[in-house]
């Protein structure tokens, strides 16, 4: 395969390791914090004590598994009882440089040590210097404004601090100062360019808005070809949580999944077991930083769930890519071993233009799951025409779930009441 990127198209050396390489980088990243952390951290050592595991038994990522998932509610409970780091801090609190908030509230300590290995995920959507860039992320207690707006310097781009709100000095910025990048939310760009429409500005000629960096929300691939097509502007997404801090996965400019940040361990897991998933299964992101060793998280649960490829990519970086964000844990339900989320199922049926509601039934017959689609079809359609439906749908939820859907149940429009859970578990497990 040809790699098309030069290699001052990547932002350090990480970003091209090879596989073997990365596997020791991140053993040894890895066991360096823990050590650090058991050591520092009151927390992460009852943790260990409880597990009754030592930090010299986590030598590979694949040792994590002994260790428990660390998830958000227990970092809540943690930190009431333990205030105010929840005992995850591993420095003097007078050494910590800015203290984040999340909803909780969970308060995450940063010591600002100059990470310029954020801003990758921006090198790669093409932030340089000449850029002009609007940061509409929030200024306020969460660390995406600042952030990114260091991230967006650190690639040489002028960054404008604007946060959220306040779309018509946005736009009049955007035309005084010649922006050339956005960088928020998929939803609030959209929100920007049909203001500036309604208000008769001719947003392809007036504006100069080139290239857009999003996260926070997942970009429709609808709204992506409307940006990219109708309005010339490049677009690129990352995956960001702010627990662990900060942008954990992003994409390149093949845009075929997010590329893994070598900052962090990144697990994608069973969330009942902790087990550590392969490639194409589909589980919840489990993170542990190794740069921010302020912060002895180690297993953060994010609850969202994703899977991963392994094929080479042909941009030239060699980390594994997150398919995507495929929905949170909770609404997941496991079939013969097999995520089955209620987002991804949705996303098949609404692709079908005769489905009008849907809802998925897991039940049990003689040890074995079994899954029901039922589908409420907009009009009455012939013998053939669902004959034609049921293979196509089949077809579908195996290459998109990976599981093999057992029936399909045609159901008069108005059967499935609105409000209706959109996956059912019968199942019964005497
Ligand atoms: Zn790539």
């Amino acid at each position: 395969m040809a790699i098309k990127n030069k290699p001052d198209d990547f932002f350090d050396e990480l970003e091209i390791m090879p596989p073997e390489t990365r596997e020791k980088y991140h053993n040894q990243q890895l066991s360096q914090t823990v050590e650090h952390a058991y050591r520092h951290a009151p927390a992460v050592k009852a943790i260990f004590d409880k597990a009754g595991i030592s930090p010299d038994q986590i030598v590979t990522v694949k040792d994590l598994e002994k260790l428990p998932i660390t998830r958000k509610t227990d970092l809540i409970e943690l930190q009431r009882k333990s205030p105010p780091y929840g005992g995850f801090l591993t420095i003097p609190p007078e050494d910590v440089d800015r203290v984040f908030l999340s909803p909780g509230p969970i308060y995450e300590p940063i010591q600002h040590a100059g990470i310029k290995w954020f801003a990758k995920a921006f090198w790669a959507a093409g932030f340089r210097k000449g850029d002009v860039v609007i940061n509409t992320f929030t200024y306020h207690l969460s660390p995406a404004g600042i952030l990114f707006h260091e991230a967006l310097r650190d690639c040489g781009a002028t960054a404008i601090p604007m946060g959220t709100g306040n779309t018509e000095i946005q736009i009049q910025t955007m035309y005084d100062l010649k922006v050339t990048g956005f960088v928020g939310t998929p939803s609030f760009l959209m929100t920007l360019i049909k203001r500036a429409e309604e208000i008769g500005d001719n947003f392809q000629k007036d504006f100069t808005l080139r290239r857009a960096w999003f996260t926070g929300e997942m970009l429709a691939p609808s709204v992506r070809k409307t940006l990219e097509e109708d309005y010339q502007i490049d677009t690129c997404q990352a995956y960001a949580v702010t627990e662990p801090g900060g942008a954990i996965a992003y994409e390149c400019s093949e845009k075929t999944g997010m590329h893994l940040m070598d900052e962090y361990v990144i697990e994608i897991v069973d969330p009942e077991t902790g087990k550590q998933l392969g490639p194409g299964e589909t589980g919840e992101i489990v993170v542990t930083p190794v740069h921010n060793k302020v912060w002895g998280l180690i297993r953060f649960g994010t609850g969202d769930l994703s899977s991963y490829i392994t094929e080479p990519c042909p941009c030239g970086r060699t980390a594994s890519k997150l398919t995507g964000i495929l929905g949170r844990a909770s609404d997941a339900v496991k079939v013969r071993g097999m995520f089955v989320v209620a987002r991804q199922a949705e996303q098949i049926c609404l692709s079908f233009d005769q489905i009008s509601r849907f809802q998925i039934m897991v039940t049990r017959r003689e040890q074995r799951d079994e899954i029901t689609l039922k589908a409420e079809l907009k009009q009455e359609a012939t013998e053939e025409g669902k004959r034609k439906l049921d293979n196509d749908l089949k077809l579908k939820f195996l290459d998109i779930c990976r599981i093999k859907l057992d029936w399909i149940d045609f159901v008069a429009k108005g059967t499935i009441p609105e409000e209706q859970p959109k996956i059912v578990d019968e199942r019964t497990w005497e």
